[in-house]
């Protein structure tokens, strides 16, 4: 199974807005630019709002028949591990192996040592074609990827093949994933992850690293983006010598787990990705969960009246619902409405305030990353919120479509 040039992480908390996001696809491919759709949840994400990985599926499913699409898609399990992954295994046919935990750990000194006598062929001076830089290797240098590195990938390889066991080969799509791991990787370290990738045999189709700078939940990027530019593009270098040099497969892209919204690198990307003719995975799921309170706020009446709940429960729970996200997170409390403030509030400003327009003087990000992380309130909420979402449906579609195209699938893979 292949994963296609240009693909895009989508799915929803509630299982509500797959034909709106598809919906986005759709739109693309009527420019003739094809994206292939990837519902994605984590095994975080269903254990908090309380669903099962097929309930994904069936999402995925019902949108592409309703909407008659003919392309391929995908559902992703979207950072599983060995504990969690026997839960994903027949609803899905894309595996994200969250091997983060491990980064740090180390591996056997025999491991290490086999590791480092089989690259040592790379130590020395090193080009690699499409980055100026020139690099020297040195067999201490390897040794110290090795121990940081190593049993992560080998710990990936056990993942793989307990899925590849259960599927069969060629059955299913594997991404690599460090994303959640500090500090960010640099190309180099990047070269031996694919290295020791191959020599898992983890036919790897995508890889997920983290990038220098801050990817906080729902908001835009925070850090140096000519920095991130730079390593961006050396890191699409890397990957295709890393093919050719290892024989992993041509496809072989990057994925970014973007937390949403990161728009300010979407400019650098496309760049990057038009100058290497390279692939690209980006998962921005998150996002759409916001556009379903920007829709129910614009809806006005109860559907107001649930966004303006949604936020007050979420002020009064702030250290419960920040805290799984600590990291990810930057929350200026200072910066908060009062909640008896935000009653006051119409459709339009409730709105404004959180719809993720940065030339709006009114969008205010530490507001709306508080709500990024209250789905656990809507999800507390059940009938009545899942009811909402079914009552203003037409006008929280338009939201989300147009948030997925114009403010994501646009900037990166079109313009
Ligand atoms: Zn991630």
């Amino acid at each position: 199974m292949i994963l296609e040039k240009y693909s895009f992480g989508i799915g929803d908390r509630f299982g509500r807005q797959g034909k709106a996001q598809l919906q986005a696809i759709i739109n693309s491919k009527k420019l003739g630019v094809d994206i292939t759709p990837v519902w994605n949840k984590s095994h975080r994400e269903h254990t908090i709002i309380g669903t099962a990985p097929a309930s994904v599926r069936k999402e995925a499913d019902e949108a592409v028949r309703a909407l008659k699409w003919k392309g391929p898609y995908r559902v992703d399990a979207d950072h599983i591990g060995l504990a969690n992954v026997d839960l994903f295994i027949d609803s899905s046919d894309f595996f994200t192996l969250d091997v983060a935990d491990f980064t740090g750990q180390t591996a056997n000194e025999t491991d290490i040592q086999t590791f480092v006598s089989r690259y040592k062929r790379y130590t020395g001076p090193l080009t690699i074609p499409g980055i100026d830089e020139k690099f020297t290797i040195t067999t201490k240098q390897i040794e110290t990827i090795a121990k940081k590195f190593l049993l992560a990938i080998k710990e990936a390889g056990k993942i793989y093949r307990h899925i590849e066991e259960a599927k069969g080969t060629n059955n299913f799509i594997t991404e690599v994933s460090m994303d959640e791991t500090d500090p960010p990787q640099t190309p180099i370290e990047m070269l031996f992850i694919l290295a020791a990738t191959a020599d898992e045999g983890i036919p790897a189709q995508t890889i997920a690293p983290k990038f220098t700078g801050r990817f906080n939940k729902g908001v835009d990027y925070v850090g140096d983006i000519t920095q991130f530019e730079k390593e961006f593009n050396q890191d699409l270098a890397v990957i295709a010598f890393a093919v050719k040099e290892f024989g992993l497969p041509k496809n072989l892209k990057l994925s970014i787990h973007s937390g949403s919204d990161k728009f300010s690198i979407y400019k650098p990307i496309n760049k990057a990705l038009n100058k290497f003719d390279a692939g690209l995975h980006i998962k921005t799921a998150g996002t759409t969960w916001l556009e379903e309170i920007v829709g129910l706020a614009t809806a006005g009446g109860s559907g107001l009246a649930i966004a303006k709940q949604i936020y007050r429960q979420a002020l009064a729970r702030f250290d419960e619902l920040c805290g799984p996200y600590e990291t990810v997170i930057d929350i200026d409390k200072e910066k908060l409405p009062g909640p008896e403030i935000v009653d006051r509030w119409g459709p339009a400003e409730y709105a404004d305030v959180l719809r993720h327009n940065q030339a709006c003087d009114k969008y205010n990000a530490n507001f709306r990353q508080l709500i990024h992380v209250a789905y656990k309130i809507a999800a507390e909420m059940n009938e009545d919120y899942l009811n909402a979402l079914e009552k203003h449906e037409k006008v929280i579609a338009e939201q989300v479509t147009e948030n997925i195209y114009q403010r994501h699938i646009k900037p990166i893979f079109i313009d």
